[in-house]
């Protein structure tokens, strides 16, 4: 359990950020939410963890593109709630193009979202963790950070880098009492993302939505069904345990065995 530890969820406002929020209120932390959407479906989001699990959840809308907003992201979680114990590096941008075609401005805006602002907040909240002694950095990379396809240069770069951050970050932490920076690689997990890639299958194909989500993962090397975001957040709760210590600068799959079968089936998408 993770009773009154305070936890920042980048890009929580829905998919497998929400889903690990979920669980960690669930573990009882206080989390601060971020990311974009409707301001009433946030408010609902919000409100529904604080009562269901009893405690303190708030939401910023820092865009993590801009420095000066991720300063006022992480002053603000202090401010709220004393510390950042847990930071969760989840939120993304993605775009999907040929590295011929690639707008650079596009290419920049990828980089910052996805790589540069895990590193500015890894660097705000390692200060507080060393003088608390305790923290724990998950960054989310993918199986497309331990594989390549064509079209995705944006993200296979930056989910590769972060494992790299994750490494460094653990070097820099190895001498702490209980600091922690690890990676997982997820593989398609069912988020409003993959829906939407499944509904358009379905619609192409004229089939139903199960039937395309089974083409779609086949697809991928992973028939043994979607990650929940749930079951991703239960791995991050695990690597946020007391009992956990021990284990850092690692990046740990959850694809159902996909990147252990990359032969039968390299150009795996996610
Ligand atoms: P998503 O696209 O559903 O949600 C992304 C979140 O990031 C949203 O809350 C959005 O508002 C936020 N966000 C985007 N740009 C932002 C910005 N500039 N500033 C602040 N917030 C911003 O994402 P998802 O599919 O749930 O993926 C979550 C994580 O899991 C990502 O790191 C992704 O790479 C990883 N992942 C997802 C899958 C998958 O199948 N969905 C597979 C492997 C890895």
């Amino acid at each position: 359990m993770l009773k009154g530890k305070n936890a920042l969820v980048t890009g929580s406002t829905r998919g497998l950020g929400e889903g690990t929020a979920k669980v960690l209120a669930a573990q009882g932390c206080n989390i601060m939410l971020n990311g974009f959407g409707e301001a009433d479906e946030i408010e609902t989001l919000r409100a529904e963890m604080e009562s269901e699990h009893g405690v303190s959840v708030r939401h910023h809308d820092a865009d993590l593109a801009d420095a000066a907003q991720i300063d006022a992201l992480v002053d603000e979680t202090i401010s709220a709630f004393g510390s950042v114990d847990i930071l969760v590096n989840n939120a993304v941008i993605r775009y999907f193009h040929m590295i011929d075609d690639f707008d650079r401005d596009e290419w920049n805006h990828a980089l910052a979202v996805n790589l540069t602002a895990p590193f500015i907040l890894t660097q705000r909240v390692l200060p507080g963790m060393r003088s608390k002694e305790w923290g724990r950095i998950i960054n989310i990379s993918s199986v497309l950070g331990l594989s390549a396809r064509s079209g995705r240069a944006d993200y296979i770069t930056t989910k590769t880098a972060l494992i790299g951050l994750t490494r460094a970050t653990a070097a820099e932490t190895s001498d702490s009492t209980n600091i922690t920076c690890n990676a997982i690689n997820p593989g398609s997990v069912l988020t409003p993302n993959s829906e939407k890639f499944v509904n358009q299958l379905a619609e192409e194909k004229g089939i139903s939505f199960d039937a395309a989500a089974k083409e779609y993962l086949l697809r991928r090397s992973q028939p043994g069904g979607f990650v929940l975001p749930e079951r991703a957040g239960k791995l991050i709760a695990f690597l946020c345990q007391d009992s956990s210590f021990d284990i850092s600068g690692t990046s740990i799959p959850i694809d159902h065995g996909r990147s252990g079968t990359w032969l039968q089936n390299p150009a795996a998408d996610d």
